[in-house]
Protein backbone atom coordinates (compact mmCIF):
# COMPACT_ATOMS: atom_id res chain seq x y z
CA UNK A 1 0.00 0.00 0.00
CA UNK A 2 1.47 3.44 -1.00
CA UNK A 3 1.37 6.12 1.52
CA UNK A 4 0.71 9.05 -0.41
CA UNK A 5 0.67 12.02 1.77
CA UNK A 6 -3.07 14.47 1.09
CA UNK A 7 -4.08 17.77 1.89
CA UNK A 8 -7.67 18.68 3.86
CA UNK A 9 -9.99 21.29 2.98
CA UNK A 10 -12.22 22.15 6.18
CA UNK A 11 -15.30 23.83 4.77
CA UNK A 12 -16.83 26.19 7.70
CA UNK A 13 -18.31 28.97 5.44
CA UNK A 14 -22.20 28.19 6.11
CA UNK A 15 -24.56 30.52 8.43
CA UNK A 16 -25.38 27.45 10.29
CA UNK A 17 -27.83 28.96 12.55
CA UNK A 18 -30.61 26.09 12.96
CA UNK A 19 -29.15 26.01 16.61
CA UNK A 20 -31.13 28.94 17.35
CA UNK A 21 -27.96 30.98 17.79
CA UNK A 22 -26.62 33.76 15.44
CA UNK A 23 -23.69 32.23 16.17
CA UNK A 24 -22.77 29.75 13.41
CA UNK A 25 -22.77 25.98 14.94
CA UNK A 26 -19.23 25.62 14.02
CA UNK A 27 -18.09 28.17 16.80
CA UNK A 28 -20.28 27.28 19.50
CA UNK A 29 -18.29 25.43 22.11
CA UNK A 30 -18.40 21.86 22.73
CA UNK A 31 -18.74 20.41 25.75
CA UNK A 32 -17.05 23.02 28.00
CA UNK A 33 -13.99 22.95 25.45
CA UNK A 34 -13.08 23.81 22.02
CA UNK A 35 -15.96 24.48 19.59
CA UNK A 36 -16.64 21.42 16.12
CA UNK A 37 -14.41 24.07 13.56
CA UNK A 38 -11.29 23.49 15.82
CA UNK A 39 -11.76 19.46 16.82
CA UNK A 40 -12.27 18.90 13.33
CA UNK A 41 -8.91 21.25 12.19
CA UNK A 42 -6.90 18.93 14.83
CA UNK A 43 -7.88 15.78 14.61
CA UNK A 44 -7.29 16.16 10.36
CA UNK A 45 -3.82 17.85 11.14
CA UNK A 46 -3.01 14.80 14.13
CA UNK A 47 -3.30 12.66 11.27
CA UNK A 48 -0.06 11.40 9.61
CA UNK A 49 -1.32 11.43 6.05
CA UNK A 50 -2.26 14.64 6.13
CA UNK A 51 0.82 17.85 5.76
CA UNK A 52 -1.75 20.63 5.23
CA UNK A 53 -5.05 21.46 6.75
CA UNK A 54 -7.16 24.71 5.05
CA UNK A 55 -10.01 26.27 6.44
CA UNK A 56 -12.66 27.74 4.40
CA UNK A 57 -14.70 30.04 6.36
CA UNK A 58 -17.24 32.85 5.29
CA UNK A 59 -15.50 36.56 6.03
CA UNK A 60 -18.31 37.57 8.26
CA UNK A 61 -16.63 35.05 10.39
CA UNK A 62 -13.17 35.86 10.29
CA UNK A 63 -12.59 36.88 13.58
CA UNK A 64 -14.67 33.79 14.95
CA UNK A 65 -12.32 31.84 13.14
CA UNK A 66 -8.80 33.74 14.61
CA UNK A 67 -10.33 32.88 18.12
CA UNK A 68 -11.44 29.35 16.97
CA UNK A 69 -8.04 28.49 15.58
CA UNK A 70 -5.44 30.09 17.92
CA UNK A 71 -2.05 28.42 18.78
CA UNK A 72 -2.83 26.47 15.33
CA UNK A 73 -0.39 26.50 12.78
CA UNK A 74 -2.18 26.83 10.00
CA UNK A 75 -2.09 29.01 6.25
CA UNK A 76 -5.11 32.12 6.49
CA UNK A 77 -8.43 30.84 5.77
CA UNK A 78 -9.64 31.04 2.26
CA UNK A 79 -12.76 33.36 1.78
CA UNK A 80 -16.43 31.25 1.20
CA UNK A 81 -18.64 31.58 -1.46
CA UNK A 82 -22.52 32.64 -1.48
CA UNK A 83 -23.06 28.33 -2.01
CA UNK A 84 -20.75 25.45 -0.18
CA UNK A 85 -20.28 24.63 -3.97
CA UNK A 86 -18.64 27.78 -4.37
CA UNK A 87 -16.46 27.95 -1.05
CA UNK A 88 -15.43 24.01 -2.08
CA UNK A 89 -13.83 25.88 -5.34
CA UNK A 90 -12.59 28.69 -3.56
CA UNK A 91 -10.50 26.34 -1.33
CA UNK A 92 -9.55 24.40 -4.21
CA UNK A 93 -8.15 27.16 -6.17
CA UNK A 94 -6.13 28.55 -3.40
CA UNK A 95 -4.92 24.95 -2.79
CA UNK A 96 -3.31 24.76 -7.04
CA UNK A 97 -2.47 27.90 -7.00
CA UNK A 98 0.12 26.84 -3.86
CA UNK A 99 1.39 24.22 -2.95
CA UNK A 100 -0.82 21.65 -4.95
CA UNK A 101 -1.52 18.57 -3.34
CA UNK A 102 -1.47 14.80 -4.64
CA UNK A 103 -5.05 13.89 -3.06
CA UNK A 104 -7.60 16.44 -1.44
CA UNK A 105 -10.21 15.50 1.96
CA UNK A 106 -13.15 17.58 1.94
CA UNK A 107 -15.03 17.76 5.60
CA UNK A 108 -17.53 19.52 6.96
CA UNK A 109 -16.53 21.44 9.85
CA UNK A 110 -19.54 20.09 11.92
CA UNK A 111 -18.98 17.07 12.29
CA UNK A 112 -16.08 17.53 14.66
CA UNK A 113 -14.78 13.89 15.67
CA UNK A 114 -13.33 11.76 12.79
CA UNK A 115 -11.95 8.56 13.49
CA UNK A 116 -8.09 8.30 11.84
CA UNK A 117 -9.19 5.13 10.38
CA UNK A 118 -12.07 6.46 8.73
CA UNK A 119 -9.80 9.14 7.32
CA UNK A 120 -7.38 5.93 6.36
CA UNK A 121 -10.20 4.23 4.83
CA UNK A 122 -10.91 6.92 2.26
CA UNK A 123 -7.22 7.45 1.13
CA UNK A 124 -6.77 3.80 0.94
CA UNK A 125 -9.96 3.65 -1.19
CA UNK A 126 -8.28 6.10 -3.58
CA UNK A 127 -5.35 4.13 -4.65
CA UNK A 128 -8.01 2.18 -6.90
CA UNK A 129 -10.70 4.91 -7.40
CA UNK A 130 -11.25 8.29 -8.35
CA UNK A 131 -13.24 8.85 -5.42
CA UNK A 132 -14.42 7.87 -1.82
CA UNK A 133 -16.65 8.85 0.77
CA UNK A 134 -17.75 6.95 3.91
CA UNK A 135 -20.96 6.07 4.63
CA UNK A 136 -23.02 4.19 7.18
CA UNK A 137 -26.22 2.02 6.75
CA UNK A 138 -29.71 2.96 6.73
CA UNK A 139 -31.32 1.69 10.77
CA UNK A 140 -34.17 3.29 10.85
CA UNK A 141 -37.10 3.02 8.81
CA UNK A 142 -37.57 5.74 6.18
CA UNK A 143 -40.84 7.08 4.96
CA UNK A 144 -42.20 10.03 3.24
CA UNK A 145 -44.32 12.18 5.17
CA UNK A 146 -46.98 15.20 4.34
CA UNK A 147 -49.45 17.21 6.78
CA UNK A 148 -48.40 15.20 9.62
CA UNK A 149 -49.44 12.20 8.37
CA UNK A 150 -46.86 9.10 7.14
CA UNK A 151 -47.04 8.38 3.49
CA UNK A 152 -45.15 6.25 1.50
CA UNK A 153 -42.57 3.93 3.40
CA UNK A 154 -39.04 3.64 1.52
CA UNK A 155 -37.64 0.78 1.06
CA UNK A 156 -33.90 0.86 2.91
CA UNK A 157 -32.19 -1.25 0.41
CA UNK A 158 -29.41 0.64 -1.37
CA UNK A 159 -29.69 2.95 0.77
CA UNK A 160 -26.34 5.01 2.93
CA UNK A 161 -25.71 8.05 5.21
CA UNK A 162 -23.23 9.68 3.15
CA UNK A 163 -20.67 11.63 5.63
CA UNK A 164 -17.31 13.74 5.08
CA UNK A 165 -14.46 13.85 4.87
CA UNK A 166 -14.86 12.29 1.29
CA UNK A 167 -11.35 12.28 -0.87
CA UNK A 168 -10.62 12.83 -3.94
CA UNK A 169 -7.37 12.73 -6.53
CA UNK A 170 -7.26 16.56 -7.00
CA UNK A 171 -6.81 17.08 -10.33
CA UNK A 172 -10.08 15.37 -10.65
CA UNK A 173 -12.02 17.57 -8.22
CA UNK A 174 -10.61 20.65 -9.46
CA UNK A 175 -11.78 20.02 -12.88
CA UNK A 176 -14.95 18.62 -11.75
CA UNK A 177 -15.82 21.91 -9.52
CA UNK A 178 -14.57 24.11 -12.88
CA UNK A 179 -16.87 22.64 -15.61
CA UNK A 180 -19.97 22.16 -13.08
CA UNK A 181 -20.03 25.34 -11.95
CA UNK A 182 -23.92 26.07 -11.64
CA UNK A 183 -24.66 22.40 -10.47
CA UNK A 184 -25.56 23.70 -6.88
CA UNK A 185 -24.06 20.58 -5.38
CA UNK A 186 -24.54 19.81 -1.63
CA UNK A 187 -21.29 17.60 -1.28
CA UNK A 188 -18.33 17.10 -3.43
CA UNK A 189 -18.99 13.12 -4.59
CA UNK A 190 -22.00 14.58 -6.86
CA UNK A 191 -19.19 17.18 -8.33
CA UNK A 192 -17.15 13.78 -9.49
CA UNK A 193 -20.14 11.93 -10.52
CA UNK A 194 -21.38 14.84 -12.57
CA UNK A 195 -18.05 14.61 -14.44
CA UNK A 196 -18.77 11.12 -15.24
CA UNK A 197 -16.60 9.65 -12.58
CA UNK A 198 -17.64 6.96 -10.00
CA UNK A 199 -17.13 7.10 -6.21
CA UNK A 200 -16.06 4.11 -3.65
CA UNK A 201 -18.00 3.68 -0.31
CA UNK A 202 -15.87 3.02 2.49
CA UNK A 203 -17.18 2.27 5.74
CA UNK A 204 -18.23 5.39 7.76
CA UNK A 205 -18.68 5.65 11.64
CA UNK A 206 -21.38 6.88 13.71
CA UNK A 207 -18.91 9.35 15.52
CA UNK A 208 -19.10 11.45 12.60
CA UNK A 209 -22.53 12.53 13.61
CA UNK A 210 -23.39 15.93 12.21
CA UNK A 211 -23.80 19.02 13.98
CA UNK A 212 -27.02 20.31 13.04
CA UNK A 213 -29.85 20.26 16.04
CA UNK A 214 -29.52 20.72 19.82
CA UNK A 215 -30.03 16.99 19.80
CA UNK A 216 -27.28 16.22 18.19
CA UNK A 217 -25.12 19.07 20.04
CA UNK A 218 -25.99 17.14 23.28
CA UNK A 219 -25.35 13.65 21.88
CA UNK A 220 -21.70 15.09 20.71
CA UNK A 221 -21.25 16.54 24.21
CA UNK A 222 -22.28 13.35 25.48
CA UNK A 223 -19.42 11.57 23.00
CA UNK A 224 -16.95 14.26 23.55
CA UNK A 225 -16.79 13.44 27.33
CA UNK A 226 -15.90 10.23 26.95
CA UNK A 227 -13.71 9.29 30.02
CA UNK A 228 -9.90 8.20 29.65
CA UNK A 229 -9.56 3.79 30.10
CA UNK A 230 -6.13 2.83 30.56
CA UNK A 231 -4.42 -0.34 29.66
CA UNK A 232 -1.85 -2.30 30.40
CA UNK A 233 0.36 -4.99 28.38
CA UNK A 234 3.40 -7.32 29.06
CA UNK A 235 5.16 -9.65 27.33
CA UNK A 236 8.25 -11.82 27.37
CA UNK A 237 9.83 -13.90 24.42
CA UNK A 238 13.18 -15.71 24.79
CA UNK A 239 15.89 -15.95 22.44
CA UNK A 240 16.69 -18.44 20.29
CA UNK A 241 18.24 -19.40 16.66
CA UNK A 242 18.52 -16.54 13.93
CA UNK A 243 19.87 -13.54 12.99
CA UNK A 244 18.08 -10.45 14.19
CA UNK A 245 14.56 -9.49 16.04
CA UNK A 246 11.75 -7.38 15.35
CA UNK A 247 10.82 -4.96 17.81
CA UNK A 248 8.21 -2.24 17.14
CA UNK A 249 7.56 -3.90 13.36
CA UNK A 250 11.58 -2.83 12.80
CA UNK A 251 13.99 -5.72 12.63
CA UNK A 252 17.27 -4.95 14.18
CA UNK A 253 20.43 -7.44 13.19
CA UNK A 254 21.68 -9.41 16.28
CA UNK A 255 23.37 -12.56 17.07
CA UNK A 256 19.89 -14.24 18.17
CA UNK A 257 16.03 -14.22 16.76
CA UNK A 258 13.05 -14.10 19.37
CA UNK A 259 11.27 -17.27 19.75
CA UNK A 260 7.98 -17.23 19.29
CA UNK A 261 4.87 -18.39 17.05
CA UNK A 262 4.64 -14.92 15.44
CA UNK A 263 7.49 -12.92 14.45
CA UNK A 264 8.12 -12.97 18.40
CA UNK A 265 7.51 -8.64 18.23
CA UNK A 266 7.71 -9.10 21.93
CA UNK A 267 7.01 -5.11 22.16
CA UNK A 268 3.73 -4.95 19.67
CA UNK A 269 2.61 -7.70 21.37
CA UNK A 270 2.34 -5.90 24.70
CA UNK A 271 1.08 -2.50 23.03
CA UNK A 272 -1.75 -4.69 21.49
CA UNK A 273 -2.54 -6.16 24.59
CA UNK A 274 -2.82 -2.16 26.42
CA UNK A 275 -4.75 -1.30 24.05
CA UNK A 276 -7.41 -4.32 24.35
CA UNK A 277 -6.69 -3.99 28.06
CA UNK A 278 -8.40 -0.33 27.91
CA UNK A 279 -11.48 -1.85 26.26
CA UNK A 280 -11.81 -5.29 28.26
CA UNK A 281 -11.59 -7.20 25.03
CA UNK A 282 -9.33 -9.70 26.49
CA UNK A 283 -5.97 -10.15 25.22
CA UNK A 284 -4.10 -11.17 21.77
CA UNK A 285 -4.46 -15.11 22.51
CA UNK A 286 -8.27 -14.50 22.32
CA UNK A 287 -8.09 -13.58 19.13
CA UNK A 288 -5.06 -14.86 17.41
CA UNK A 289 -4.78 -18.34 19.35
CA UNK A 290 -0.83 -19.55 18.90
CA UNK A 291 -2.88 -22.90 18.43
CA UNK A 292 -4.22 -21.95 15.38
CA UNK A 293 -1.79 -21.99 12.66
CA UNK A 294 -2.64 -19.11 10.19
CA UNK A 295 -0.93 -16.84 12.46
CA UNK A 296 2.81 -18.66 12.36
CA UNK A 297 5.51 -16.34 11.33
CA UNK A 298 2.53 -14.00 11.12
CA UNK A 299 3.56 -9.76 11.18
CA UNK A 300 2.09 -8.26 14.39
CA UNK A 301 1.04 -5.65 12.53
CA UNK A 302 -2.24 -7.88 11.82
CA UNK A 303 -3.32 -8.31 16.03
CA UNK A 304 -1.91 -4.28 16.77
CA UNK A 305 -4.51 -3.42 13.96
CA UNK A 306 -7.06 -5.40 15.16
CA UNK A 307 -6.86 -3.69 18.17
CA UNK A 308 -7.24 -0.56 16.96
CA UNK A 309 -9.96 -2.12 15.23
CA UNK A 310 -12.17 -3.21 18.06
CA UNK A 311 -11.49 0.31 19.61
CA UNK A 312 -12.92 2.37 16.89
CA UNK A 313 -15.90 -0.47 16.59
CA UNK A 314 -16.62 0.30 19.88
CA UNK A 315 -16.78 3.94 19.38
CA UNK A 316 -13.38 5.01 21.14
CA UNK A 317 -10.58 6.68 20.00
CA UNK A 318 -6.94 5.65 20.63
CA UNK A 319 -4.95 8.65 22.60
CA UNK A 320 -1.88 7.38 23.18
CA UNK A 321 0.43 4.27 23.22
CA UNK A 322 3.47 4.39 25.77
CA UNK A 323 5.84 0.78 25.83
CA UNK A 324 9.04 -0.31 27.63
CA UNK A 325 11.53 -2.94 26.25
CA UNK A 326 13.87 -4.74 28.89
CA UNK A 327 16.64 -6.15 27.47
CA UNK A 328 20.73 -5.94 27.95
CA UNK A 329 21.19 -6.05 23.99
CA UNK A 330 20.43 -4.95 20.78
CA UNK A 331 20.52 -1.55 21.52
CA UNK A 332 16.94 0.11 20.97
CA UNK A 333 18.13 3.96 20.97
CA UNK A 334 19.37 3.87 17.04
CA UNK A 335 16.03 2.12 16.05
CA UNK A 336 13.49 4.52 18.50
CA UNK A 337 12.77 6.84 15.90
CA UNK A 338 11.87 4.62 13.46
CA UNK A 339 9.76 2.46 16.19
CA UNK A 340 8.15 5.37 16.68
CA UNK A 341 6.83 5.88 13.27
CA UNK A 342 6.53 2.40 12.58
CA UNK A 343 3.41 2.08 15.11
CA UNK A 344 2.33 5.64 14.57
CA UNK A 345 1.33 4.90 11.05
CA UNK A 346 -0.23 1.43 11.72
CA UNK A 347 -2.00 2.99 14.88
CA UNK A 348 -3.19 6.03 12.83
CA UNK A 349 -1.97 8.76 15.55
CA UNK A 350 0.75 11.00 15.28
CA UNK A 351 4.37 10.32 16.29
CA UNK A 352 4.00 12.32 19.56
CA UNK A 353 1.54 10.14 20.70
CA UNK A 354 3.77 7.14 20.24
CA UNK A 355 6.39 6.73 23.06
CA UNK A 356 8.85 4.08 22.83
CA UNK A 357 11.49 3.61 26.03
CA UNK A 358 14.10 0.63 26.74
CA UNK A 359 16.12 -0.21 29.65
CA UNK A 360 18.46 -2.89 31.17
CA UNK A 361 17.63 -4.63 34.00
CA UNK A 362 20.88 -4.15 35.47
CA UNK A 363 21.92 -7.88 34.67
CA UNK A 364 19.32 -9.04 37.05
CA UNK A 365 17.05 -11.78 36.22
CA UNK A 366 16.15 -13.72 32.64
CA UNK A 367 16.47 -10.52 30.65
CA UNK A 368 19.79 -9.39 32.29
CA UNK A 369 21.05 -12.87 31.94
CA UNK A 370 19.98 -12.48 28.24
CA UNK A 371 17.88 -15.15 28.09
CA UNK A 372 14.90 -13.34 26.64
CA UNK A 373 13.16 -9.89 25.81
CA UNK A 374 10.59 -7.63 27.91
CA UNK A 375 8.01 -6.16 27.05
CA UNK A 376 5.74 -3.09 29.57
CA UNK A 377 3.21 -0.98 27.42
CA UNK A 378 0.23 1.10 28.41
CA UNK A 379 -2.79 2.90 25.89
CA UNK A 380 -4.87 5.43 26.37
CA UNK A 381 -8.32 5.36 24.93
CA UNK A 382 -11.11 7.70 25.17
CA UNK A 383 -14.00 5.78 25.14
MG1 LIG B 1 4.06 -12.44 22.49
Amino acid sequence: MSRSKAAALVMAAGAGERLGSRTPKQYLPLAGGPNALRRAIQALTAHPRIHQVQAVVSPEAHDLYLEATKGLQLKPPVPGGATRQESVRAGLEALAGTAQPDLILIHDAARPVIPAMVIDRVLDALEISEAATPAISVADTLAHTSDGLVRAPIPRDGLVQVQTPQGFRFNEILAAHRAHTDAGATDDISMIRLAGGTAKIVEGSPLLHKLTTEADKAMLERLLSAAPRVGNGYDVHAFGPGDHVTLCGVDITHGQGLAGHSDADVAMHAVTDAILGAIAAGDIGTHFPPSDPQWKGAASEIFLAEALRLVEARGGQLAHIDVTIVCEEPKIGPHRAAMQACMADILSLAADRVSVKATTSERLGFTGRREGIAALATATVLL
